[in-house]
């Protein structure tokens, strides 16, 4: 632990991380989830539809593209703007510029693919059909959900989007406009100091680490300013722990505790009066009022309507109060309609909602949907892989990543993916961007 109060890297030179990393991207060159060129197009008429075209949709457009000779494959999605989220954190820590993150979806989109720029209203999966909200019926003979998920903010009583930015809320979810105003909000608060309140929803959220994320960026800043001692932190978790992931929790709670940051296990922020800057959590002993001066929502998150309010959705046990699609976790294929296969944040499954799993289950649902193509049983299995640069400060990060049965699963061997150093961050910063978007090309 330093003087500063976060922690200093371990040394691993730099020279010696580039040639690791080279090393690293050798190694993926035999991969199991890259497409192997010289492998043979299956021969096909299939009409393929993809709902979405976010990270999942377009890595699944790319590589069916690539695998499928004479589909028809169509992607849907009214969005023509692509967001790298990721880089959301980057910004709203003060660190990225929010045109970084922004891309015409048409650069991503590969030759071939029909979009249609319109969102669908309705999965009709027993008639094989999506309807747009234009009226447009459009159908199909496999199907494809990536609709990604949606920000509930306004589950939170007197929360809106448009309050992030004012009245001393921020919310690094909502897009790259929202983070920027995260980072003004976060600045106000680190110059005139009081109680800064962080926290997380119960439920499937998208990238779990960014709610701790964003408490520890305002710690570092504050420290940064020498203005730590005037401020007072606060993690509202919604359950008793402030991670999912066993090891991973252990460290977190440590780190907050050097840091002097103080957890408040099962407190689910349920209303919000930015007037009179007060948060109201629902805890086992009742309601519980704060006075706040920096307060990072965290919405509640769900599927989007129309997959919720669809045959799609799981019908009975732990994802159907939101309505998640129902996917086998391992084969990513429906449950109950054998030519429907879900990626990325839509699935109802117990873990893998970042870019990073979207990565992991590309080849796994793109393989399987050829299989059932040609007539055979699907072989390929998605583990669970999840995993996000956990940022502890500007210019360190640890790399967790982890599986289905929470156990950590390191792609890196000279990383301690516990402990907090320059190398993940780097990652962060330089390496994953240009790597999210192979994925979305499919090129890995
Ligand atoms: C703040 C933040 C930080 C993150 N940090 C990380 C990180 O460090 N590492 C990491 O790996 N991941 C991270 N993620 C998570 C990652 O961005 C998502 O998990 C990933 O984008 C999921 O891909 P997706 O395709 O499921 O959803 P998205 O990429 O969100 O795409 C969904 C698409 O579906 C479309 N859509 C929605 N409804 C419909 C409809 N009815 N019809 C048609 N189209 C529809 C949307 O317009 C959108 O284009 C972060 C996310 C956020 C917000």
């Amino acid at each position: 632990m330093a003087d500063n109060g976060y922690e200093t890297g371990r040394g691993l030179s730099r020279r010696r991380f580039l040639k690791l990393a080279g090393v690293a991207a050798m190694g993926a060159a035999g991969a199991p989830w890259l497409i192997d060129p010289a492998r043979a197009q299956v021969r096909t008429s299939a009409r393929v539809v993809i709902a979405g075209a976010g990270a999942g949709g377009l890595a699944m457009a790319s590589r069916l593209s690539r695998l499928l000779d004479g589909a028809r494959i169509t992607i849907v999605d009214s969005r023509e703007i692509h967001w790298y989220q990721p880089g959301f954190t980057l910004i709203a820590g003060g660190v990225w510029a929010p045109d970084r993150v922004t891309t015409p979806n048409s650069a991503f989109m590969p030759g071939g693919v029909e979009w249609i720029k319109a969102d669908i209203a309705e999965f009709d999966p027993d008639g094989n059909r999506v309807v747009t909200d234009q009226g447009q019926t459009v159908r199909y003979d496999y199907l494809v959900v990536a609709t990604g998920l949606e920000l509930d903010y306004g589950d939170i009583e007197g929360m809106e989007r448009s309050l992030i930015g004012q009245h001393g809320i921020g919310s690094v979810y909502a897009g790259p406009q929202h983070a920027a105003a995260t980072w003004a909000t976060m600045q106000a608060f680190v110059e005139g100091g009081g109680l800064g309140i962080f926290g997380r929803p119960p439920g499937g959220i998208k990238c779990a680490g960014a709610p701790l994320k964003m408490t520890l960026l305002t710690d570092y800043h504050l420290r940064e300013a020498g203005r730590r001692g005037r401020a007072e932190l606060i993690y509202a978790a919604h359950n008793d722990a402030l991670f999912g992931v066993a090891p991973v929790n252990e460290r977190v709670t440590e780190m907050f505790g050097s840091r002097g940051i103080e957890p408040q296990y099962s407190h689910v922020l349920k209303a919000v009066d930015p007037g009179r800057r007060t948060a109201t959590f629902d805890t086992p002993d009742g309601d519980a009022t704060l006075d706040y001066d920096f307060l990072h929502v965290v919405p509640p998150m769900s599927p989007p309507d129309p997959v919720t309010n669809s045959a799609l959705a799981w019908q009975e046990g732990p994802f159907s109060d939101k309505g998640w699609l129902e996917v086998d976790q391992y084969t990513m294929r429906h449950r109950r309609y054998p030519n429907v296969f879900g990626i990325g944040d839509v699935n109802g499954i117990p873990k893998g909602k970042t870019a990073a799993s979207v990565k992991a289950q590309a080849p796994v649902v793109a393989g399987n949907l050829v299989r059932v193509i040609e007539d055979r049983e699907p072989t390929h299995r998605y583990n669970g892989y999840t995993s996000c640069p956990l940022v502890t400060a500007v210019g360190q990060a640890m790399l967790v990543e982890f599986d289905y049965e929470g156990n950590l699963i390191p792609s890196f061997p000279f990383l301690d993916p516990l402990e907090p150093s320059w190398v993940p961050w780097m990652m962060e910063e330089l390496m994953l961007r240009p790597a999210y978007d192979a994925v979305l090309r499919g090129r890995i």
